[in-house]
């Protein structure tokens, strides 16, 4: 597994003698085993010396164990101590560890203080940012995962525009979308599928409900699929009737900078000049106090995850890193506009996973 070699190499470099990770989509990322725990213990252990070790509810053991995990599966039923069962199974290994690395942004402290009881002289340091950087780089077969879920998710944004119709609601046209894609081999939505109208397209983290499609109104989509364990995420807005001239200019606004911020990605560029590229276009036509938000996020397993696309991020963009670019304009009481592609970058560029057009829609 060259996941669990990359976190052993991991554990030699730093000199720390165990990882505990907690995590469900590293957890994945690590193992192939897709799980949401809630309240009970899940998580990987790895040792500098000896192979890993998954911990997990008893009644999960058999889905875990048919995932291609190729070391042991520990198992707690509800009634023990996932705790104790967990200090056991490390104790088996013949090693209790000085030094563990845990994921701090995500072991609650209530979990910190029960690992602190049972572990009285080691040391935790924090591998959050590490976890992060070892998923950052996607592989050919996560690429082609990622593609599939942004076909999908152009098909979801092309079943979309077809529902509306004068007098539908939002949540009409979202559930269609949810079915159709449920139908067509989606594993489930990335997240909660996004469609607004009207005025409530000025609000980035909107609320679809029952407000009804009317002539003159935006419809923004923004929703994404989860394929074989990996997300999309795309943004269309479509216009329903003829849009204002005002409606016009912002559209072509964040289409001129959504594009450009797009054309300049490649490898060897900081992730901060995608952000000001764009940024400088809606800046330019005086959008700025309008786009309020950061130009995009690292994209795979994790709707949201490293790294960040900001107008300060000094990362160095390299081959095989995914992440959105989607700039937004959006006019309190009138109308927002946001266009969302998901982008991978190659050897000498770029390639746009999402592909439904970006030229504005109108919608008879
Ligand atoms: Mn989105
Ligand atoms: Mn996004």
């Amino acid at each position: 597994m060259k996941q669990v070699e990359k976190l052993r190499n991991y554990l030699k470099d730093q000199h720390v003698e165990a990882a505990f990770i907690t995590t469900p989509d590293n957890i994945f990322y690590l193992s192939g085993f897709r799980s949401e725990p809630h309240e009970r213990l899940l998580g990987i252990i790895a040792l500098k010396e000896g192979d890993p070790f998954l911990i997990c509810p008893r009644m999960e053991m058999n889905d875990a164990s048919t995932t291609g995990w190729p070391f042991e599966i520990v198992g707690y039923s509800d009634t023990e101590d996932a705790w104790s069962v967990l200090k056991d199974a490390i104790r088996k290994q013949g090693v209790i560890p000085t030094s563990m690395a845990v994921e701090k942004s995500h072991l609650t402290v209530e979990r910190f203080e029960r690992m602190r009881e049972l572990f009285k002289n080691t040391t935790f340091t924090r591998m959050d940012d590490q976890l992060n950087e070892m998923r950052v780089i996607k592989s050919e077969e996560e690429l082609s995962n990622m593609r599939k879920a942004a076909e999908l998710a152009d098909l979801a944004i092309q079943i979309g525009c077809e529902e509306i119709t004068e007098g539908k609601t939002e949540l009409e046209i979202l559930m269609t979308i949810e079915y159709e894609m449920m139908k067509r081999g989606a594993e489930k939505m990335a997240f909660e599928t996004m469609v607004l109208s009207g005025p409530k397209t000025a609000s980035p983290h909107g609320k679809p409900g029952n407000r009804k499609i009317r002539k003159g109104d935006f419809i923004l989509f923004d929703l994404g699929v989860v394929f074989n364990g990996y997300c999309s995420d795309i943004t269309r807005t479509v216009a329903f009737g003829e849009p204002t001239e005002e409606m016009r200019r912002i559209y072509e606004t964040v289409q001129e900078a959504q594009q450009a911020a797009v054309e300049i990605v490649r490898p060897g560029i900081k992730a901060m000049k995608v952000d000001q590229t764009a940024r400088k276009i809606i800046r330019d036509v005086g959008y700025g106090d309008y786009f309020t938000h950061r130009i995009g996020h690292g994209l795979g397993i994790s709707v949201h995850e490293f790294p960040s696309i900001t107008d300060t991020n000094n990362l160095v963009l390299k081959e095989g890193m995914v992440f959105t670019i989607e700039p937004g304009i959006y006019i309190p009481d009138l109308a927002g506009v946001r266009i969302e592609d998901d982008v991978a970058v190659t050897a000498d560029g770029v390639e746009v996973l999402t592909t439904f057009t970006k030229e504005l829609v109108i919608l008879k």
